[in-house]
């Protein structure tokens, strides 16, 4: 079947477009690794942890980022995003461990010594109706595939409550009035993170495609701290 499909729809390199592949290896090698910043004030942070100094009760921990939004990386995003290839979506979380692992892996090594215990991957959720004309939330596909490998439990923890004007349009403090208040968090999320709980799942990673300026994370960031999560840390494909 599998051997059809691909006479079929050839895999192609959404980068270069060389067959064989989702995703090539040069265009794998063209992802540019930057150094890490801190989220909050966007200087440079070890392991891309939040500086002690840059810590709120409600904000966030850290940011880590597999490389930076040009060239085909950016290419293989914006085809994920639209939902044309969604065989790249595992290749992308794949590169993501896989970099993960090797450059600075400070909340996977967390992760990797509490065996997983605790955590929880939640996507940043898409409006209803964006979803359905994409069919698929980006960030939910890759946090899926992310939870599965790790072996972390995954939960659609938050939802959208009122429209919000497309961020790309607006400027830093427009971005975050536009959010403010945008996301709620689903009950689901509430019984996990519970003390009574025997696992409470109250380290967070938080997953989306691209990190901007933030704003929508830290909003996402707020809710989940106040619904009782204890450390939230991003994970985007790009920034
Ligand atoms: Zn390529
Ligand atoms: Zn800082």
């Amino acid at each position: 079947m599998n051997f059809i499909l691909d006479i079929l729809f050839p895999k192609k390199c959404v980068g270069c477009g060389k067959l064989g592949t989702f995703f090539c290896k040069i265009c794998i090698s063209g992802i540019l690794q930057k150094n890490l910043i801190c989220p909050k004030c966007k200087r440079l942070a070890i392991g891309g942890k939040t500086h002690p100094i840059c810590r709120r009760k409600y904000g966030l921990d850290g940011l880590w980022s597999l490389g930076i939004y040009q060239g085909s990386f950016q290419e293989a995003i914006k085809q994920l995003k639209y939902g044309k290839v969604k065989g790249l979506a595992v290749t992308l979380a794949d590169i993501t461990i896989e970099y993960w692992a090797k450059f600075q892996p400070f909340v996977l090594d967390q992760i990797k010594k509490s065996r997983g215990v605790g955590w929880v991957v939640i996507p940043v959720p898409l409006f209803w109706w964006r979803a359905n004309k994409r069919g698929f939330n980006q960030a939910s596909l890759i946090g899926q595939i992310l939870s599965n490998r790790l072996g972390l439990d995954y939960c659609d923890a938050l939802k959208r409550t009122r429209h919000t004007k497309p961020q790309v349009k607006l400027k830093g403090k427009e971005r975050c009035q536009n959010i403010r208040g945008a996301f709620a968090v689903l009950k689901a999320y509430t019984q996990l993170s519970q003390k009574g709980c025997v696992n409470p799942k109250q380290y967070v990673l938080l997953i989306d495609d691209v990190w901007t300026t933030g704003s929508t994370l830290r909003e996402c960031c707020y809710v989940l701290k106040k619904a009782g999560a204890k450390k939230v840390w991003v994970i985007t494909l790009a920034r």
